[in-house]
């Protein structure tokens, strides 16, 4: 778990064939397959560990890890009826899962309201996606994923909108069409907690098998300083959603990001997802990456030490143990999928 963990926080040298450079959440990361894992790296050209002919080696010592780059898909190079490439609609995340951005505007993207590890415009300005998917594209990309590349699950997320559901209605849309051109396939949404929690009942009935509500951090400083549009919405209001999602949805169907590195106190974390495990929601807790494109990059921010995130990872993989709370029982989502995590690595 410690090469995991250095390899989170240090980065790899390697060619990565599937990468995203910029977009929603807190990956820019180059996707491989550790150790039979799925794993998402950041690609640092200085870093001391590296990928020689399959092998993960450090300053040139092999550690006796296999890793390889994830192949270009097939569905990469298709285009849709309506003529946009598919890699714009969607992309392949880790091994097995189809990762989109349905809205990739957000609300909150302009500067105070922006959130400090957040790049979700700037791969639409870079041309790499569209603003808006539609539900059509989703379902064709989907079913061609599935079908030429062995995608198993699907994690959808979007940027907030005005309206009082967050663009959860756009998340509900898009599943209803995924799953008439793919029936069976665990999609995961990821939204903020809409005004009225009902619509968390129709993202379930369109078919959703699992919700990702992402605070980040639930320590009310650090959200303001990080996350100050997002910390606007007060922690009862995450907690309230949380608390439905869990009624909707069923225990550990229900997850939240937690970034290791923001400044919170290691133990206050620790503590605030045992709280979450006790709710039934899963706390994915991942190291903080400063993002190209960001404003915690921009200002300079570093990966959190190495150790930090070893303790966290370790303790809150121990809590979901004791819980018997396994990512990969939620069948869709990052919990599910883990490799922007260590988590699974420890057991979580
Ligand atoms: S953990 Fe989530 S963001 Fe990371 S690679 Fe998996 S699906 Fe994508």
């Amino acid at each position: 778990m410690d090469t995991r963990i250095g390899l989170a926080v240090h980065g790899v040298r390697l060619a990565a064939p599937v990468r995203r450079t910029a977009g929603a959440g807190p990956s820019d990361d180059g996707h491989v397959v550790l150790g039979g894992r799925g794993a998402a790296l950041p690609i640092v050209a200085t870093s001391r560990y590296e990928v020689n002919a399959g092998r993960l080696l450090y300053d040139g010592t092999d550690l006796g890890v296999p890793i390889e780059p994830v192949r270009r898909p097939r569905f990469y190079d298709l285009v849709t009826a309506d003529g946009v490439p598919y890699e714009q609609i969607a992309r392949l995340h880790g091994a097995d899962v189809l990762a989109t951005t349905v809205l990739q505007t957000c609300v909150r993207y302009q500067e105070p309201d922006r959130c400090r590890f957040c790049a979700i415009e700037e791969s639409l300005r870079s041309g790499a996606t569209t603003r808006l998917k539609t539900p059509a594209q989703l379902a064709e990309v989907a079913e061609a994923a599935v079908r030429l590349d062995g995608v198993r699950q699907l994690v959808m997320t979007t940027g907030s909108t005005a309206a009082p559901d967050r663009g959860a209605r756009l998340l509900a849309e898009a599943t209803r069409a995924v799953l008439a051109a793919v029936p069976g396939l665990p999609v995961q949404v990821q939204c903020e907690p809409p005004g009225d929690l009902a619509v968390l009942s129709e993202l379930r009935a369109a078919g959703a098998s699992a919700i990702g509500i992402h605070v980040e951090s639930l320590d009310d400083a650090v959200r303001a300083r990080w996350t100050p549009g997002k910390a606007t919405v007060p922690l009862a209001a995450y907690e309230a959603a949380w608390a439905e999602a869990v009624r909707v949805f069923g225990r550990n169907r229900v997850s939240t990001y937690l970034l290791i590195g923001l400044g919170e106190d290691p133990d206050e974390l620790v503590a605030g997802a045992e709280r979450l495990i006790d709710m039934g929601v899963y706390p994915f807790v991942v190291p903080f990456r400063p993002l190209g494109g960001t404003l915690a990059a921009r200002d300079g921010a570093h990966a959190p030490d190495a150790g930090v995130v070893a303790d966290v990872t370790r303790r809150v993989a121990a809590a979901l143990r004791a819980a018997g709370m396994r990512g990969a029982d939620q069948g869709a989502g990052c919990a599910a999928c883990g490799a922007c995590s260590a988590l699974p690595e420890a057991g979580g």
